[in-house]
C-alpha cells in the first residue's frame, strides 16, 4: 500500500517541471525509496520470469524460486552477462512489444549487442536525466549542441527527451569532426556542449586556437577522461565538464556527477546496482538489475566495469547514492580516442598480413593531448613497421569506418612498433593483448583491481 503511494508520488512528481521534481524528490524518506525498489524488483523478477523466454528457463535451469527473492543478492550466482545477450539473441529477452532497439559492440566480439525499448521507457528515462541535467544548472533559456554520435546509439535520443522537459534550444549535429563543429555551431554561440572526452579535448584544442565563446558547461559521455584531461578542457573555456557513466544495456546514463565531480550519483529508483565481489579497497565489477524496464529487463548484467558504490552522503545534499569513477573494464577493453576497443579489433586489422607473427600487442598511451595506440608486432622476414602500418591503416579503413573517422579526426593516432621475434612473450604463457597505459590517477590500485578481478573471472 505503502509502496503504491510512493510509487504514486514518483510518477507524479517526475511530471512535474524539473526544479519542482528535484524540490519533491529529495523530500522522499530513504525508508520509503527502500520500499519501492524492493516491490520494483520483484516486480521485474515476475515480468522476466513470465514473459523472457531466457529467463524462464534461467531461472528453472538454477532451481529460483521468483516468489521468494526479495533481494538481488538472494539470486546468488545467477548474472546476465552480455555474452548471454549475443549466444541467445535479445528476443529471448523481450517481455513486451519493443518500439525502438540501439545497439553496442563489446570487445571480446564483433557482434553488437541489440537492446530493445519502448517509447514509454525513452519518456521516463529523458523526464528523470532532466532533473539530473537541470540540477547542474540547465535552464531554459541555454542552447544545448550535441555532437554524440547517432549511429544505433543510445544517447542522441535520451538527451533529446530530456531537452523536451527542460525547454532548451537543442541542435544535434551528430559526431562530426571537431573543426567542422567549430565553424558551424560558433554562429549559435551554444553555451551547453555534449560530446564524448576525446572528442571534446579535440574541439577545445582548436577553440584554444581560435578563439572560445562563453560556455556554461559541457557534459561527456561514452567513455572515461583522465583528469589532467579534463582540467585541460575547463581552463581552455573556462567552464566545467561532467561526466556521466552509462551503457546502451541500460538505457543510457547510470549515474552521473553534480557539481562537485566527486564520484556519480546512482539512478537508485531506476536501478538496483550491486558489487558482488570487491577487494581490499572496495572495488569491484558493477552488476545492476533494471526496476522500470517492462520490454527487455535485465536482470544481475554484469557490466564488466569496476568501481565502488559509495554509500556516505554527498555534500552537495542529493539523496541519491554515490558511486566511484569507473576506473577499468575487467575484461581487456579500452575505451580511448579510437573507440571502445579489444583484441579482437586488432586481431582484424592484422588479419592476412605477413611477414609477422601471432604474437602482437596494443598498447594504448597518451601523448601530446591525445591518445596513441601503438601496435606492438613482431617482424619475422624483412618487412618494415612502415610496410605493416600501410596494410594496417588499409584494413582499418576498409572494416572499421567508426575508428578510420575517429582517425581522420585526430581523436587518436595510431603507430606500429616492430620488435624482434619472440621479444613480446618473452618467458610469459599468456600475452595481455591490449594494455591501457595511460597515466589515470591512483593507477597502481587499478592495474591490481584488474588483475585480480580477471584472475576471478578467468577461474569461475
Ligand atoms: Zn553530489
Amino acid at each position: 500500500m505503502l509502496t503504491k503511494a510512493i510509487e504514486t508520488i514518483e510518477r507524479t512528481v517526475l511530471h512535474l517541471e524539473p526544479q519542482r521534481s528535484v524540490r519533491f524528490i529529495n523530500l522522499l524518506p530513504p525508508l520509503a525509496v527502500e520500499k519501492m525498489r524492493r516491490a520494483r524488483f520483484r516486480r521485474t523478477l515476475r515480468l522476466a520470469g513470465e514473459r523472457s523466454v531466457f529467463y524462464r528457463e534461467a531461472f528453472k535451469r538454477h532451481n529460483i524460486d521468483i516468489t521468494r527473492i526479495e533481494h538481488p543478492s538472494q539470486l546468488g550466482d545467477f548474472y546476465t552477462t552480455g555474452e548471454d545477450l549475443r549466444v541467445h539473441g535479445s528476443e529471448a529477452f523481450l517481455t513486451g512489444q519493443p518500439d525502438t532497439a540501439f545497439e553496442t559492440t563489446g570487445t571480446t566480439s564483433p557482434v553488437p549487442k541489440r537492446i530493445f525499448f519502448s517509447n514509454r521507457e525513452l519518456e521516463e528515462m529523458g523526464r528523470c536525466s532532466a532533473v539530473g541535467l537541470y540540477r547542474l544548472g540547465i535552464r531554459p533559456e541555454d542552447r544545448i549542441f550535441s555532437a554524440y554520435d547517432s549511429s544505433f546509439w543510445v544517447s542522441p535520443v535520451v538527451l533529446k527527451m530530456a531537452v523536451q522537459f527542460l525547454n532548451c534550444f537543442h541542435v544535434e549535429a551528430g559526431k562530426i569532426p571537431p573543426s567542422e563543429f567549430y565553424e558551424r555551431a560558433r554562429p549559435y554561440q551554444p553555451n551547453i556542449i555534449f560530446g564524448e572526452p576525446s572528442w571534446l579535448i579535440r574541439l577545445s584544442e582548436i577553440a584554444e586556437q581560435r578563439g572560445i565563446w562563453p560556455l556554461k558547461l559541457m557534459f561527456g559521455g561514452g567513455e572515461n577522461m583522465a583528469e589532467e584531461a579534463r582540467i585541460l578542457v575547463e581552463n581552455i573555456w573556462n567552464a566545467p565538464l561532467y561526466l556521466s557513466y552509462g551503457q546502451t544495456e541500460s538505457f543510457g546514463t547510470l549515474a552521473a556527477e553534480c557539481e562537485r565531480k566527486d564520484g556519480y550519483h546512482r539512478n537508485d529508483l531506476f536501478f538496483w546496482f550491486e558489487t558482488p565481489e570487491v577487494d581490499t579497497n572496495g572495488f569491484g565489477e558493477l552488476v545492476y538489475t533494471t526496476l522500470v524496464r517492462d520490454v527487455m529487463p535485465l536482470i544481475r548484467y554484469r557490466s564488466t566495469d569496476l568501481t565502488k558504490l559509495i554509500e556516505d552522503p554527498c555534500p552537495c545534499g542529493f539523496f541519491v547514492k554515490r558511486m566511484a569513477k569507473v576506473r577499468a573494464r575487467c575484461d581487456e577493453m579500452v575505451v580511448c580516442g579510437m573507440g571502445n576497443v579489444g583484441p579482437w579489433v586488432f586481431e582484424d586489422l592484422l588479419r592476412g598480413i605477413g611477414g609477422i607473427s601471432g604474437d602482437w600487442q596494443a598498447g594504448v598511451k597518451h601523448e601530446a593531448g591525445s591518445d596513441l595506440i601503438e601496435l606492438r608486432v613482431e617482424l619475422t622476414d624483412g618487412l618494415g613497421p612502415n610496410d605493416v602500418e600501410n596494410l594496417v591503416r588499409a584494413n582499418l579503413r576498409q572494416n572499421f569506418s567508426d575508428f578510420a573517422k575517429n582517425l581522420d579526426m585526430k581523436l587518436y593516432e595510431l603507430r606500429i612498433v616492430g620488435l624482434k621475434p619472440g621479444a613480446l612473450r618473452g618467458d610469459a604463457r599468456k600475452i595481455k593483448r591490449v594494455v591501457d597505459e595511460r597515466q589515470f590517477t591512483a593507477r597502481p590500485l587499478i592495474l591490481a583491481c584488474h588483475d585480480e578481478l580477471a584472475s576471478t573471472a578467468n577461474n569461475g
